[in-house]
């Protein structure tokens, strides 16, 4: 398919910008859009927040630019499988279906494709804390943000040593840490976890938001207030002819002049109707949220080498993470929110397990941690914004400054290579 060249209308305010998906991602993309005066109109089948900018650990995780797939992790991949109900776990049913993209991410994890996302990731995440910091300062947002930094806990000398060079890493980006060697030191800042956990990494400068869902609904009310329009409507298909790109909304279809797809773990589908076939996968991750008083939590705690945190939601506390590759039908394993919880109880001894809510989120995965920020190959008037795994309310805002930047056809303010639709 020849590439169609959008319409030169990107030097007038008003063009008509629809939005793919609700979620974090794309409302972001639609505030920072209609800040430049554009229409913005977003549609989301579900409404808002309603997928995985809904129930996530709600950390702006500014300092994890390590890419999942790291050199050697694939010996270490087999012991994690084995265990069910381990961080890691690929349902029999669904393994042949992840084949490619299991490829893929083994290529990832290759020492020269691994040292490039991680610059790469670096980069935005750079970008990242700079663009939430103008998001929050734009929208009045500070009541929704936790500024109470993050505890990374190692059981043992042997496991922390082996974090030591990803803390080097992390440094030499930017990010300011403090190591603690015992657990008197880690109490002064957690009081009540086991004393298991001898030594720590904590990162003052680590953000949370209060919960995951207001945020996004609290920015998603912004943009109403200033004239933009939400639809709970499904895209059914995109397409795109040499003068427009149209959106089948399955009653009728509309023509705006430029498309932001940002529909999360679905959105290849859509982008597949424009002759792009990228390899975006779900992690599925799962979590349990208690009631404000389940445990005094002071900051984000991360278990780093069990695969989850507890983080502070509305007073309470969200114990949640795993990776489970199981595609976006097979239904949710809760036994994996509960396995998550008994172990949070033996580490978090103090804390009341009673009145949780269980959630199942799908992420959306791009095999090289990299989101897919760029145009269509189809068209330039379609701007893909999806793909970003573990990190997407983290870049939610970093992606809006760039997809602005391509639809203004302005240099953006990184290089977006790495993260280009093209790059597979
Ligand atoms: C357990 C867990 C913990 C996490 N913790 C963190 C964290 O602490 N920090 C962090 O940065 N990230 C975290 N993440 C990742 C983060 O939640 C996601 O990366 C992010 O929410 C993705 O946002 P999104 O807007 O791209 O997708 P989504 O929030 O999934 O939104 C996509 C939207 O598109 C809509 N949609 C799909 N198809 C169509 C269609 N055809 N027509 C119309 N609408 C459509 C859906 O209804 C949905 O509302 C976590 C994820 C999980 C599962």
């Amino acid at each position: 398919m020849g590439k169609v060249a959008a319409t030169d209308v990107s030097s007038q305010a008003g063009m008509t910008i629809a939005v793919i998906g609700g979620g974090i991602v794309g409302v972001s993309c639609a505030l920072r859009l209609q800040s430049l005066g554009h229409q913005v109109t977003v549609y989301d089948r579900k409404g808002l927040a309603a997928e995985a900018s809904a129930g996530n650990a709600g950390a702006f995780a500014f300092s994890e630019i390590i890419p999942l797939a790291t050199p050697g992790m694939m010996r270490k991949a087999p012991k994690w499988l084995l265990d069910p109900m381990g961080p890691l776990s690929i349902p029999p049913r669904y393994a042949l279906q992840l084949t490619p993209w299991l490829l893929r991410f083994w290529r990832a994890s290759w020492q020269d494709r691994y040292a490039a996302s991680m610059s790469a990731q670096a980069a935005l995440m750079g970008l990242a804390r700079a663009a939430l910091e103008r998001q929050i300062s734009d929208t009045d947002g500070e009541s929704l943000i936790q500024r109470d930094g993050q505890l990374q806990l190692f059981e043992g000398e042997k496991e922390y040593r082996a974090s030591l060079p990803a803390w080097e890493v992390r440094g030499a980006n930017g990010t300011r840490f403090d190591l603690l060697q015992n657990p008197d030191e880690i109490a002064e800042i957690q009081p009540g976890l086991s004393r298991q956990f001898t030594h720590a990494g904590y990162t003052p400068d680590w953000i949370n938001t209060v919960d995951p869902k207001t945020w996004c609904e609290y920015l998603a009310g912004q943009f109403l207030s200033r004239g933009g329009r939400i639809e709970v409507q499904e895209v059914k298909s995109l397409s795109a002819d040499r003068s427009s790109v149209a959106l089948d909304l399955g009653s009728h279809k509309i023509t705006p002049d430029r498309v932001v797809l940002a529909a999360g773990a679905w959105s290849h589908h859509l982008a597949r109707g424009l002759g792009d076939v990228l390899p975006l996968e779900t992690e599925r991750g799962y979590n349990t949220t208690l009631p404000a008083g389940a445990f005094d939590l002071r900051t984000h705690v991360t278990f780093g080498s069990h695969g989850f945190v507890a983080s502070k939601i509305n007073g309470g506390v969200r114990i949640g993470g795993a990776v489970e590759l199981g595609g976006l039908k097979l239904p949710p394993n809760y036994k994996r929110s509960e396995v998550l919880l008994k172990k949070a109880c033996r580490f978090m001894p103090g804390l009341d397990s009673s009145d949780g809510t269980q959630w199942m989120g799908f992420r959306p995965s791009m095999p090289d941690s990299l989101p897919v920020i760029g145009a269509s190959t189809a068209s330039d008037a379609v701007i893909y914004a999806f793909g970003h795994g573990h990190l997407g309310l983290t870049q939610s805002a970093a992606t809006a400054e760039l997809v602005a930047d391509l639809i203004r056809a302005r240099p953006p303010e990184i290089a977006l290579a790495a993260v280009s639709p093209q790059r597979f």
